[in-house]
């Protein structure tokens, strides 16, 4: 067993917790865990100022705690900023899960985890993340009202892949409008990047408007799948970032926008569905804008999802609602990839001041009376 004192030594050596927190301006931060359970897991609340904190629980094999505090850290902001741009009255959150997904995951850890989340009464919400389902939200569901991505049967918003897909495709035809005048992506090249939830759903669309789609996949089945239902081009997983291409849709993982890809990407736009695209946002951000090419920002075209959680907890859940508020994308990426070119700035970084001055403007209507 480890004895306080080391560990108070360690936190107070290393500065680990509030430092990061104070950095990223985060409000409060809560540690949770049950020995009956072996539930361990970590509650991020970065800015409440627009509303309560929504995001997603990720449950992941974590390497170290470190990794685990910062993937949360950096997630929950992401939300504060995900929310403010997408005019939704949400705060930022997030929480993690440290463990296997597949082995670790039971009834009682997943209701455990919903006690943790309804003892902050409403100030956080949870959904579904990466190592997460519509079941475990059920499981959560049992011990707190506060879960979106609940299953539809039991009035929740279910899956919410086909409202980011839908997203993701109006921030791509902004891209295209913002670039070539016209949003057609009729005859374009598209390579998708993962054949998942959200990556299938994208297909459908770009399949309807007649682009050229490649797609890669690191699983068999889900090339099998996607194959099956659309009319594809399968690409080896290496080859992604040398193909001759239009657009570069990421929708697998983060931060694949980096210095090694930027040097051979070919492609004119850039817009998928992966969180944390850019590998360093200021250092590619601007490689990016000085290749000529168009980057949605992601936080702000993969809000469908989002979106579609919030239609859900605020009152009864309505998918059409979710879907025409997720074609607004269109013009807030329109909007943002404008301001980007006029003050000659990086459009992650339009699109972050956008966020912020929102954040201000509703937090000094709320400090009046
Ligand atoms: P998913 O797990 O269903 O799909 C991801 C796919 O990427 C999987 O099929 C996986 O095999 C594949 N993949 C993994 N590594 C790869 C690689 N190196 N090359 C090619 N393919 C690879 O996930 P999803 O729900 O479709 O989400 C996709 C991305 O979008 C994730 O980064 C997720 O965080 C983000 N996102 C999803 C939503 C949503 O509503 N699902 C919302 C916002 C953001």
């Amino acid at each position: 067993m480890v004895e306080v004192n080391t560990v108070r030594e360690t936190a107070q050596t290393n500065n680990e917790v509030l430092n990061p927190m104070t950095a990223m301006g985060h409000e409060q931060l809560v540690f949770c865990q049950d020995q009956a359970t072996g539930l361990k897991a970590i509650i991020a609340i970065h800015n409440t100022v627009l509303g309560p904190a929504l995001g997603g629980t990720r449950m992941w094999k974590y390497a170290t705690e470190a990794e685990a505090l910062n993937d949360v850290l950096r997630l929950s902001r992401g939300m504060t900023y995900k929310a403010a741009i997408s005019g939704l009255n949400l705060g930022g959150g997030k929480a993690v899960i440290i463990g296997d997904s597949r082995t670790e995951k039971t009834e009682a850890s997943m209701r455990r985890f919903g006690k943790f989340v309804d003892s902050l009464s409403g100030k956080y919400i949870t959904a579904e993340d990466v190592g997460m389902t519509t079941k475990d939200m059920e499981y959560i569901h049992m011990e707190t009202n506060h879960v979106a991505g609940k299953p539809e049967a039991y009035g929740g918003g279910g899956d919410p892949s086909p409202v980011t897909a839908y997203g993701v495709y109006m921030g791509m035809k902004a891209s295209a409008h913002q670039l070539w005048g016209n949003d057609s992506l009729e005859g374009k090249t598209v390579v998708v990047q993962g054949a998942g939830n959200v990556g299938r759903n994208l297909i459908g669309y770009l399949n309807q408007e007649k682009a050229n789609v490649l797609v890669s996949d690191i699983f068999e089945d889900k090339l099998k799948q996607v194959t099956s239902e659309y009319k594809v081009k399968v690409i080896d997983p290496a080859d992604v970032y040398d193909v001759p291409m239009d657009v570069y849709a990421p929708c697998a993982l983060g931060a694949t926008v980096n210095t090694d890809t930027l040097n051979r990407l070919k492609c004119s736009i850039i817009a998928g569905a992966a969180n944390n695209q850019l590998a360093d946002e200021k250092l590619h951000g601007e490689m990016v804008m000085r290749k000529g090419m168009v980057y949605a920002p992601d936080f702000l075209i993969n809000a469908g999802g989002l979106i579609n959680c919030y239609s859900e907890v605020h009152g009864s859940y309505n998918r059409k609602m979710a879907l025409t508020q997720a074609e607004n994308i269109y013009n807030t990426t329109l909007e943002i990839l404008k301001l980007s070119q006029q003050k000659n700035i990086p459009s992650y970084q339009a699109a972050n001041s956008l966020a912020e001055q929102r954040i201000e403007a509703i937090g000094k209507i709320k400090l009046s009376r």
